[in-house]
């Protein structure tokens, strides 16, 4: 087949040969190693001269698919799973950086990932600078000669501002530096920053990739050059995807464009209704036209993405009784599920930051994230608005 084939057929029909059994569906290969045929093969293949599963912790059939996959719909050379989002990002950074290296982040970066900058790397030397979404004029004075990476999520979490990807490509071609995007809250249907230039591209798979709240899991997909490096510190550190994980994941890749077409229809209904809502301050979703960067996320994004955040009228104590008065949406930290999810972040999944902290990353403290699932519509804005009614 001569011709590129379209992303759902990549989804759906990408897979490793089928075994003597001949089965349909891949099957799960839980297995921690794999049998060498002679002594020849065995050296051949640990000496990298030939292709192979050797060792589970290294590849496995699962993980080889998932990955597979993954680069064909990223746009990317080549890729390893990790057992975690956050093992994705650790080792993306931990395996390309080393002491006195710097990193360029943008200051909303998850939870953990302003741990391993703020807590981890310190204790090695590696330091980083954050930079505002909002300024981008002041990125490039915050490059220094030891700059070696910069890092980034767009849209942010749980502000939803975004980073114009063309534009940092550019940055970093012209500074000679590793754009390293985590793509999770668009996955690979919404946003392919690879074709703006970054060089890593790292997901969790946790999120709306599963889709469906069952899994922990992680990607780190690039340039075949820095993969071989960051596979050589997975290799040896051991962060790596269970087979079973990359088994479900990579069946869930396969509705992974209708999901997240239908995540986004409702997100934007939902988002349209919040903006006639006379109780509700403020609503923020790329796709709205009322969106400080709409234009920009017409141009990076194929959708506007499963999340929408909101804001009351009456701040905090009346962002928590909405919060209360849910009767189906769940309260919880995970999104990108099935189900709707709402969370307050000032008061936990950002309740780490300081008040100085959260306000620079767009955290007011009335603000309600809400990850938009899966059920009609209609019931879910009925919800959302019998809580704000009687809040
Ligand atoms: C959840 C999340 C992570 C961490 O992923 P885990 O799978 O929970 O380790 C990293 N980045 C973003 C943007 C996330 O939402």
């Amino acid at each position: 087949m001569s011709k590129k084939r379209k992303f759902d057929t990549d989804a759906i029909r990408h897979q490793q040969e089928r075994t003597p059994y001949r089965e349909h569906s891949v099957p799960v290969y839980m297995t921690s190693s794999f049998v060498f045929e002679d002594a020849e093969q065995a050296r051949a293949m640990f000496a990298d001269e030939i292709p192979g599963n050797i060792y589970s912790r290294y590849s496995n059939p699962n993980t080889n698919e998932f990955i597979e996959k993954l680069c064909l719909l990223e746009g990317t050379e080549d890729g390893i799973a990790t057992a975690s989002g956050m093992a994705a990002m650790y080792s993306s950074m931990a395996a390309l950086l080393k002491t006195g290296d710097h990193v360029l982040a943008c200051r909303s970066v998850f939870g953990s990932t302003h741990q391993i900058l703020n807590t981890l790397f310190p204790r090695v030397g590696i330091t980083h600078t954050y930079a505002d979404v909002n300024e981008p004029e002041t990125w490039e004075s915050k490059i220094q000669a030891n700059t070696k990476m910069i890092f980034v999520e767009t849209p942010s979490n749980p502000a939803l501002d975004l980073i114009d990807l063309e534009w940092l490509g550019n940055l970093a071609k012209k500074h000679n530096l590793i754009l390293n995007v985590d793509n999770c809250f668009a996955t690979p249907y919404l946003q392919n920053p690879a074709k703006f230039g970054a060089h890593i591209v790292t997901h969790s798979a946790t999120k709306f990739m599963d889709g469906q709240g069952r899994v922990i899991g992680g990607a780190v997909l690039g340039t075949k050059e820095l993969i071989k490096e960051i596979r050589f510190f997975a290799r040896h550190t051991g962060p790596s995807m269970s087979p079973f994980n990359a088994w479900l994941l990579s069946k869930s890749l396969e509705t992974l464009s209708v999901r997240m077409q239908r995540h986004c229809e409702n997100a934007l209904k939902l988002a349209t209704y919040l903006e006639t809502n006379p109780t509700v301050a403020k609503v923020k979703y790329p796709f709205l036209a009322s969106h400080p960067q709409h234009a920009l996320a017409k141009k990076q994004m194929r959708l506007g993405g499963g999340l929408v955040t909101f804001e009351v009228k009456g701040g905090l104590e009346q962002g928590r009784r909405v919060l209360n008065g849910l009767k189906m949406i769940s309260h919880t930290p995970n999104l990108g599920d099935t189900r709707t999810i709402a969370i307050h972040p000032a008061s936990t999944t950002h309740s780490k930051l300081t008040d100085e902290e959260r306000a620079a990353v767009g955290i007011t403290s009335g603000l309600i994230r809400i990850s938009v699932g899966l059920e009609d519509v209609e019931d879910i804005i009925e919800d959302i608005s019998q809580a704000i009614e009687k809040s």
